[in-house]
């Protein structure tokens, strides 16, 4: 069986009533499918991870953060660090997320600093990169893609690799309803492992890629089936729960 991983990104979305039914839903799924190749994430709002968290914390769902800040502690206001992220039983962060990019102006500077944070306190990173449509048009997206590797994960040492998951996330397909052809999604996958391996040779070969934008119930099963994809970081149709649980529910099928 080939081991995928679905992520959740449920953004700023949801509640604690919608978060105890949404996480109870996926209890069950999890207890009745065999999930043993099938990694579980889930990043709810800050306000709902403890609620997640109580619910699944006997399962092998992790729940994890959408964001952290990028220094250890002190004086920011209204900001989360990754040291809280850990100490609420989060085991990941999403880090550089195109909405945090562009909405929040993010600057690879930042990203690499919160990309070290979430290492630093042991928690595992779910690294965002991807390109505009723009971009995409003018035939830049690899090099987009190594820009953004080069300089974010730059002082990431390959025994950390261990704890960094990517998500290729093409900005033009995150909410659009569109999404790369399946030969783009498997050959963008293709140059990143690639790439990794230029930078870190063999300690890249463990860094999972896993494909967003607009990943659903109807289109997903085909993504996950392609050989250089390790699963799938799902914003919207993470929080309809007939499609988490369909999307969870094919996931565990995958035989590739
Ligand atoms: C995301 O926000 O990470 C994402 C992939 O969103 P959507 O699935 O809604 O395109």
């Amino acid at each position: 069986m080939k081991k995928i991983i679905i992520a959740s990104n449920w953004k700023m979305n949801t509640n604690i009533t919608k978060t105890e039914s949404l996480c109870n839903s996926i209890k069950v799924i999890i207890n009745s499918n065999n999930f043993e190749d099938v990694d579980v994430l889930i990043a709810p709002p800050f306000t709902n991870i403890y609620s997640a968290y109580s619910i699944l914390k006997d399962t092998k769902v992790r729940v994890g953060a959408q964001n952290c800040n990028d220094n250890q502690s002190g004086a920011f206001t209204g900001e989360v660090s990754a040291e809280m992220i850990a100490d609420v039983g989060c085991k990941f962060v999403i880090v550089g997320h195109s909405e945090r990019r562009v909405i929040y102006n993010e600057s690879s500077d930042t990203i690499s600093k919160k990309l070290k944070q979430v290492l630093t306190n042991n928690l595992t990173a779910v690294y965002c990169i991807g390109e505009t449509l723009q971009e995409k048009q003018s035939g830049l997206t690899n090099i987009v893609l190594a820009n953004q590797i080069n300089s974010e994960m730059n002082g990431i040492l390959p025994n950390d690799l261990k704890k960094v998951i990517i998500a290729y996330e093409p900005v033009w397909a995150i909410g659009t309803g569109l999404t790369p052809t399946l030969l783009e999604i498997n050959q963008t996958h293709s140059f990143i492992k690639n790439h990794l391996i230029s930078i870190y040779s063999k300690e890249a070969l463990t860094v999972p890629v896993l494909y967003g934008g607009s990943f659903n119930e109807k289109n997903g099963k085909e993504i996950l089936f392609l050989p250089e994809v390790n699963g799938a970081l799902i914003g919207g149709a993470s929080i309809k729960e007939e499609s988490i649980i369909e999307i969870l529910k094919f996931s565990s099928e995958i035989e590739a």
